[in-house]
């Protein structure tokens, strides 16, 4: 499925012209095959100059087969275990890349750490780079920026996007299922990130792009009709499991990528990676940060469900706030050092919160206290599936055990909701819940 890049460009009633970087994408069996005839249009010199970054494990599944396709090409094996997009993952990756002759080209074979590192890399060297994501596990592929945690505190620092993305299902339908759960779980995601930034909109004029919302919710609702399909991975050919379950499982997966790889369209589209970030990426960033140093993407993705958990039955608790009036408008009153010093252990880390505070808080306090806005967030936040529907979908596709999401009150974590609000500087509906409380709350 060669994607038709032209709808994403352009004109649009949001008033600007849609410009995006990435030339082409693909996503189909043995879409790694083309790798040599679409290196020639992007890269003139020797196969010496081209450089492969993957891990241990992403060698084996993509690596090799760009060894036989592209004879000469550098390789940059990085060591899977306990590999993370950070100071130490980056600097091992650059090693690697220093001691290539004359780089002129990156390829990102793997998964979302591994993109990570090169797109970040690739911008350092001033180099173009080219995807081949290994796992449906992550919205990140095609995104122009980096999401680095840098001194302990998750950044999002400058990238560039993919000249092209060439993604093979008899790849990304094969990684464990691990992977493709965490991949489910941030594009469920999408359902907390488009209501906020449709709340935001509605509350602050900040910019909407409507066509960015519907092709978001389209994909969103694509892979959830299909979802049972995503169930395990597809075998290997010949073996007992593989068979009549074939055809739907690939297509599943194909819907899962393109949904995937869409969300780093739209963020070259509206040239901010801001609607992705939404809500959910804080609350697993923060829970990456800090308090759980030793995550891996596999733990980013448990997160990312637990986050997502969070915020949907934080958005539920706000809307029957309003509806039944029993929440009040407090003023911001500066960033809670006391409370960052004890859960921020490391300086470097508190270094890195933004001190701004919130900008438009006598806006928004007022909002909250006088608006006549509120029916209406009300009803945006209607559009969010119930807890139970939320649960239905991740239990089917083992993202997480019904029984640990049973009880939305044990997982509810406070000290996580109350801290969240640091992490970035925007206007989410996270960071507006430090402007009200519930008035049975202290
Ligand atoms: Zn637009």
């Amino acid at each position: 499925m060669q994607i038709d890049l032209s709808r994403f460009r352009g004109t649009c009633t949001c008033g600007r012209t849609h410009e995006i970087f990435v030339k082409d994408i693909l996503i189909e069996e043995n879409a790694l095959r083309k790798l040599p005839d679409k290196i020639k249009n992007i890269h003139k010199g020797p196969n010496s100059s081209i450089v492969v970054i993957c891990d241990t494990n992403t060698y084996q599944a993509a690596g090799k087969q760009i060894e036989i396709l592209l004879p000469g090409s550098e390789f940059v094996i990085l060591p899977a275990n306990g590999l993370r997009a950070d100071n130490i993952g980056l600097a091992l990756a650059k090693k690697g890349i220093l001691a290539s002759d004359n780089p002129r080209l990156l390829i990102a074979a793997g998964s979302c750490t591994i993109h990570e590192i090169s797109r970040y890399l690739a911008k350092e060297f001033c180099i173009p780079f080219v995807s081949v994501p290994t796992a449906a596990s992550c919205n990140t592929y095609a995104s122009p920026v980096s999401v680095i945690n840098w001194n302990g505190f998750k950044k999002v620092l400058p990238g560039v996007s993919p000249v092209f993305v060439l993604a093979d299902t008899l790849i990304f339908a094969k990684a464990p299922y691990k992977l493709t759960a965490a991949g489910i779980s941030a594009m469920l995601g999408k359902y907390t990130a488009l209501t906020d930034w449709e709340i935001s909109h509605m509350v602050t004029g900040e910019y909407i792009c409507n066509r960015v919302c519907e092709m978001e919710m389209t994909a969103l609702k694509d892979v959830c009709i299909s979802i049972n399909n995503l169930k395990g991975a597809l075998q290997e050919a010949g073996t007992k499991e593989a068979g009549t379950k074939e055809t739907g499982t690939k297509e599943a997966y194909e819907k899962l990528m393109y949904a995937l790889l869409l969300s780093g369209v739209t963020m070259q589209m509206i040239d901010s990676s801001k609607f992705e970030g939404r809500m959910l990426s804080q609350i697993s960033g923060l829970e990456d940060m800090e308090m759980n140093s030793t995550s891996s993407e596999v733990n980013h993705g448990e997160k990312f469900s637990l986050g997502l958990m969070m915020a949907i039955h934080t958005c539920h608790k706000i809307k029957s706030s309003i509806r039944n009036g029993i929440y009040k408008a407090i003023p911001y009153d500066g960033i809670a050092y006391n409370l960052l010093e004890v859960n921020f252990r490391r300086k470097s880390s508190r270094d890195e919160i933004p001190d701004t505070g919130l900008e438009e808080s006598f806006e928004l306090t007022n909002e909250w206290e006088h608006g006549s806005k509120r029916p209406l967030i009300a009803g945006v936040l209607d559009k969010l599936p119930s807890e139970a529907e939320l649960i239905k979908l991740m239990t089917a596709v083992d993202c997480k055990s019904k029984e640990n999401y049973g009880k939305p009150q044990d997982i509810l974590a406070p000290i996580t909701l109350r801290l969240v609000p640091y992490i970035r500087n925007r206007a989410e509906l996270i960071r507006h819940s430090k402007l009200f409380k519930m008035k049975n709350e202290t």
